[in-house]
């Protein structure tokens, strides 16, 4: 089964959590042990896990993303947004997490995140639900 969420944006640079839409589609598709698998089908958002229980953590982790990786600096890109290029390419595209008893399983502070590097915009995220009985 695959689904595409819709995800929308709110500021140049954001981890929105998306979770709970990920948990809908997997309890959609009746799979009680599987596999779901993540693409965000873009070249300025990726997509990653991390925590989430305490905000600051994002915040800490967009900062830092921003000394590594400045928004001005000397690219070569004539679209003027390579640096959401290269943060993108840092958090990568792709996820996967095991499904058990209908669940995702993932770690008790994980939630699974897009991480927008160019907003706003509307972003796109493909789930794949594959069942393994
Ligand atoms: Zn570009």
């Amino acid at each position: 089964m695959q689904r595409e969420l819709v995800v929308r944006t709110g500021s140049r640079a954001e981890l929105v959590d998306i979770t709970g839409q990920v948990a809908d589609v997997v309890r959609a598709s009746g799979v009680e042990e599987g596999l779901c698998a993540l693409l965000v089908p873009h070249t300025t958002a990726g997509l990653t896990l991390n925590e989430n229980w305490d905000p600051s953590v994002r915040r800490d982790i967009l900062a830092a993303l921003e000394r590594l990786v400045p928004w001005r600096g000397e690219y070569t890109h004539s679209e003027g947004n390579s640096a959401a290029h290269i943060k993108a390419f840092l958090c990568g595209f792709s996820a996967w997490v095991p499904i058990e008893g209908g669940l995702l399983s993932l770690g008790q502070w994980q939630g699974i995140y897009l991480a927008e590097f160019d907003g706003p915009r509307t972003r796109r995220v493909v789930v794949t639900v594959i069942s393994s009985s």
